[in-house]
């Protein structure tokens, strides 16, 4: 059986002690098996980056640019290899695929700025004869870890930026579909990254420790459902390490009376069953406003949804293909079957789907409950699957207040043509990205992603200026060239400028 072995400088290490299974998703089955390190692997890697960063870091900034700048074209010239190799382990079909790749691109685009984004501050005459100054510095070794939901666009979120900014960088990808950040990792070698700079572990939770308590490793990006998101802050923090924790999502879809419709449903189709709502941006959650609005819209819905095509990564017209592994099928189905249990009316039933010619495939029909409460356990957790569930909202105040209360706070959107209703409710509502008329608001590379609440621990975002802010530490230098006259000033008290 194929081995997924780590991309660490050396190699691997030999035949690993324990492996873990990957799996064909549109077919069942296991398609390869992925090595899981130890504290021993994660070792190797780190004394390759602290041989490696010290150079890198002294390289001057257009220089580091410029392999951005390489490894941008590369991926771009390998993005169909890419985009099948990632279809392959997640299940998502082929341009949603590509979609994955290019929204991690944008962050590597935004990286070949780096020289502008590294440059510090100046304040000449900030007292007598005294400048003042900040330059930003990498924080030396940093570590990525990964869900497999988004394998190809989180790991160059964190590593374009890790990278370019002077770090030595380490992934640990998810270890469901892991194959892609090896992929990228070699590119960036093929770009004219120094051996060391961007190295690839894989593992479970052994290995995630192994991270978490490293001392060498000054900073984690980890990317996940909430409790370990959690988890990882915390042992992350109190092991004095710089930590940023995304985690899970609910997402409402706010639909108000005077929407348009149509419109609504194309992008509900595409948000809430797009890569089999495995999406921290999905919107899972439909809330419209009054009851005319609700039966209008499910009236509407419901053929759209069973016009849907599920059909295998590789299928050209599929909409959505499998999710990850049988597990995660078996949770999503039984999240429906709660709802249910829980008063929840179900329209449309995605259990017990099948493929023909891939009955073992891991497939979910698309799912819509009606009538859902914000008391339902399978309204306040994530269902990540393909499942939309409506909750009917008397008004406006009633829908801003369903996603202001909700444990997560990733992303939320309002449906309207209303310019009042949407600032009123942007402003007001207690999650951290909105869209407006935009159903997945992921923000640009050069702008910031970050929920609130359970969905994200730690101070600083994903790209962006955030993310610059994250990987690098600054330093101010107040400087003095006396001309020789004294000064007389009182060695005793907290100098002042004066
Ligand atoms: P996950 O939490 O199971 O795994 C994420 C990472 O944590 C993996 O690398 C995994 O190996 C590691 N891990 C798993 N169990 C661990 C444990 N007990 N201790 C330490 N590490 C452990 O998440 P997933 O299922 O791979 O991804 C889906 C989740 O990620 C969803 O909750 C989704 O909302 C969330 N997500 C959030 C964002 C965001 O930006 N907020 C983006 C994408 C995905």
């Amino acid at each position: 059986m194929r081995l997924i072995d780590h991309f660490i400088v050396g190699g691997s290490g030999g035949e690993p002690a324990r492996k873990g299974d990957v799996f064909d998703p549109n077919n069942g089955g296991v398609q390869a098996q992925v090595a899981l390190g130890t504290a021993e692997t994660l070792e190797r890697a780190v004394q390759a980056a602290l041989a490696a960063q010290p150079k890198w870091a002294a390289t001057n900034p257009q220089r580091r640019a410029r392999v951005m700048f390489r490894f941008k074209e590369l991926v771009e010239a390998n993005m169909d290899e890419l985009a099948r190799t990632l279809s392959a382990e997640h299940g998502k079909v082929i341009a949603d695929s590509k979609g994955d790749i290019q929204r991690g691109l944008e962050v590597v685009e935004f990286a070949c700025g780096l020289p502008h984004v590294m440059k510090g501050e100046y304040t000449h005459g900030a007292g007598p004869g005294i400048d003042v100054y900040s330059t930003r510095h990498p924080i030396g070794i940093g570590a990525g870890i990964t869900p497999f939901n988004f394998p190809g666009m989180i790991p160059l979120w964190m590593s374009a930026i890790a990278i370019a900014t002077g770090n030595a960088f380490i992934i640990k990808p998810s270890e469901r579909d892991p194959s892609v950040p090896v992929r990228l990792a070699e590119l960036f070698i093929e770009a004219g990254l120094p051996e060391g700079i961007c190295q690839v572990v894989h593992g479970d939770k052994e290995m995630v420790d192994a991270i978490l308590d490293h001392p060498a490793i000054g900073a984690i990006s980890f990317v996940g459902s909430s409790d370990i998101a959690h988890y990882v802050y915390n042992r992350g923090v109190a092991a004095g390490k710089r930590v940023q924790a995304m985690g899970g999502a609910k997402n409402h879809g706010i639909v108000m009376p005077d929407a348009d419709l149509d419109q609504v449903v194309n992008d509900l189709c595409g948000a809430a069953f797009g890569s089999a709502g495995e999406r921290c941006m999905a919107l899972p959650v439909v809330v419209p406003v009054g009851e005319e609005t609700a039966e209008k819209l499910k009236a509407k819905l419901i053929p759209a949804i069973n016009a849907l095509r599920v059909g295998i990564s590789t299928d050209p017209e599929a909409h959505y293909g499998p999710v990850v592994t049988q597990a995660h099928k078996e949770k999503v189905e039984s999240w429906i079957g709660k709802c249910v249990e829980e008063g929840g009316e179900l329209v449309i039933d995605g259990r017990g789907f099948t493929l023909q010619g891939h009955e073992k495939g891991f497939f979910v029909g698309p799912t819509l409950i009606d009538h859902v409460t914000a008391d339902m356990d399978s309204y306040h957790n994530e269902i990540f699957g393909p499942v939309l569930q409506i909750v009917r909202a008397k008004n406006f105040e009633e829908a801003l207040e369903l996603p202001s209360k909700h444990q997560y706070g990733n992303g939320v959107a309002i449906f309207t043509r209303n310019g009042h209703a949407a600032r009123e409710f942007a402003a007001r509502v207690n999650v951290g990205m909105v869209g407006i008329n935009v159903p997945i608001p992921v923000p640009v590379a050069y702008h910031t992603f970050g929920g609130w609440k359970r969905s994200a621990f730690g101070d600083t975002n994903q790209h962006g200026m955030e993310g610059v802010k994250f990987w690098t530490k600054v330093k101010t230098v107040t400087q003095r060239w006396p001309d020789g006259s004294p000064d007389g000033g009182n060695a005793f008290v907290i100098p002042t400028m004066g």
